[in-house]
This record gives structure tokens, C-alpha cells and sequence, in this order.
């Protein structure tokens, strides 16, 4: 059984990465035209640098919660294939163990060059005054997907939803494209389909399956119905 996961900010909530549409948290004290499209890094990259870095301080003093601890042992137990499509980030999937993982909308621990586009681990601290290892006169940028921007990994993703047996949406609102229509692709492809989510997302109507509760809790019993879990 081919089993796709799609995850979100609510995955990492708990980890106490805040998700983009709570009201508290760095996304509300920021200006998402000024630090999450190309147009924000071109007028004020030390801005953008700046809220990137804040984001990345928090993701390293965080640590991977149940959720993320669940899906990791899905992928050792499971006898079929696993696959996680994050778009998150944070590197919490990977450090729960998971291996599998395709972040479509980039990586807070890499950097890339806005020049040549060589990509390399991302310092702590990023700074305008910074040049690319390779080319050495390009400007840094975090390797991360701003509004605007192609999301990675589109058509693989598109094939492992439509080879699916069972797509499962965790921790998403639904609403940011083209992930919110994932959920359907695997629905019209046959696959069983199931949310997990706090509340509702938009496209919770096309799942066969909801359920609502914090991650840390439904996501770990969901896993426990197809695996054994330690
Ligand atoms: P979103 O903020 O739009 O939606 C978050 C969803 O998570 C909501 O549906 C909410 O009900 C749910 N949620 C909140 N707390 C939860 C919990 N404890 N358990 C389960 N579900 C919970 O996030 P999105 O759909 O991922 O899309 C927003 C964009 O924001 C993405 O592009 C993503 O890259 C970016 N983002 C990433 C991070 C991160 O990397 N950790 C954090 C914030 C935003
Ligand atoms: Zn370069």
C-alpha cells in the first residue's frame, strides 16, 4: 500500500512553530508583501533576512513532537512505500527520523544563490553581506518558496498522489495552492483519503475521512491503526 502524507504548519504547532494564520506568532509582526516574495527580498533583503533568521532560531531551539515522531515510525513499520510532502520549512520531519520527505516549498537550512542557484547549509545567521561559496558574487537568499515562485517537486508529487492507496492531509488550512488540490487528485485517483486537522480546512468536504483534535493526539492514534507502534 503507497501511502501519501501532505503536511502543514499545524504538524509543527505544537512544536511551538507558529502556524501562518494564528493571530499571534512572527507571521502577524511581519508583512508577508515584505518578506515572503521575491519583490520584499529585491526592496529590503535585510528584512527578509531578518524574519528568515528569527524563523530559523526558533525552528533550532524546537524540537519534533509526537506528530512528527508517528510519521517516522509509519515509514520504518510500513511494509509499502511512504511518502511525506511537507510545506513546512522547518527540518522537524527529518529530525523525527523520517526520510522520505519532499519539502515543496523549500528548506529554512538552506541557502541558495540568486546568481548561479548553488544551494548549500544555511548558517544561523544570514546577511546581505553575504556571497555565494561557488560564484562568489552572488547574493544569498533563503532557499524557501516565496508567493510567486514555482513550488518544487509539482509533477513527482503529482505522480506518488495518483499511485496512492491512501492520502492523508495533516496540519493544513487547504487554502494554498497547489497543495489544497491534492486532496482531490487523490480522491479522483481512488485513493482512500483522510484529514487530520485542528479544524475544518476548505477542502475537508472531499476527504472520506475527518478527523479534528491537536496533532500531537490524532496523529499518533491514525498511525497506530496501520502500524504497531512502539
Ligand atoms: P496554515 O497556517 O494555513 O494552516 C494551519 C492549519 O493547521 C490550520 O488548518 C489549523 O487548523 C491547523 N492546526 C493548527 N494547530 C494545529 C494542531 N495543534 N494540530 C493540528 N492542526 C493544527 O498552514 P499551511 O496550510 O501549512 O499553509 C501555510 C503556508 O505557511 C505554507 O506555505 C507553509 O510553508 C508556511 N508556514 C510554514 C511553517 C513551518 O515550516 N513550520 C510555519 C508557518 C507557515
Ligand atoms: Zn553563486
Amino acid at each position: 500500500m503507497n501511502i501519501v502524507i501532505l503536511t502543514g504548519a499545524g504538524i509543527s504547532a505544537e512544536s511551538g512553530l507558529g502556524t501562518f494564520r494564528s493571530d499571534d506568532g512572527m507571521w502577524s509582526q511581519y508583512d508577508l508583501e515584505e518578506v515572503a516574495t521575491p519583490e520584499g527580498f529585491a526592496r529590503n533583503p535585510a528584512l527578509v533576512h531578518e524574519f528568515y533568521n528569527a524563523r530559523r532560531a526558533n525552528c533550532r531551539g524546537a524540537q519534533p513532537n509526537k506528530a512528527h515522531l508517528a510519521l517516522a515510525e509509519l515509514e520504518a513499520r510500513h511494509t509499502g512505500n511512504v511518502l511525506i510532502v511537507t510545506q513546512n520549512v522547518d527540518d522537524l520531519h527529518r529530525r523525527a527520523g523520517s526520510r522520505n520527505v519532499l519539502h515543496m516549498h523549500g528548506e529554512l537550512e538552506k541557502a541558495r544563490c540568486v546568481r548561479c542557484g548553488h544551494d548549500w547549509p544555511a548558517p544561523g545567521t544570514m546577511s546581505v553581506l553575504d556571497r555565494c561559496p561557488k560564484c562568489r558574487s552572488g547574493l544569498c537568499r533563503p532557499d524557501v518558496v516565496w508567493f510567486g515562485e514555482d513550488v518544487r517537486f509539482l509533477l513527482e508529487i503529482e505522480q506518488a498522489i495518483r499511485e496512492a492507496d491512501l492520502f492523508a492531509m495533516i496540519g493544513s488550512s487547504g487554502q494554498v495552492s497547489p497543495a489544497a488540490e491534492f486532496m482531490m487528485l487523490a480522491r479522483d485517483n481512488g485513493a482512500d483519503t483522510i484529514e487530520l486537522n485542528l479544524e475544518r480546512s476548505g477542502v475537508a468536504d472531499h476527504a472520506r475521512n475527518v478527523v479534528l483534535g491537536p496533532a500531537t493526539e490524532i496523529v499518533p492514534k491514525w498511525v497506530g491503526r496501520l502500524v504497531p507502534l512502539s
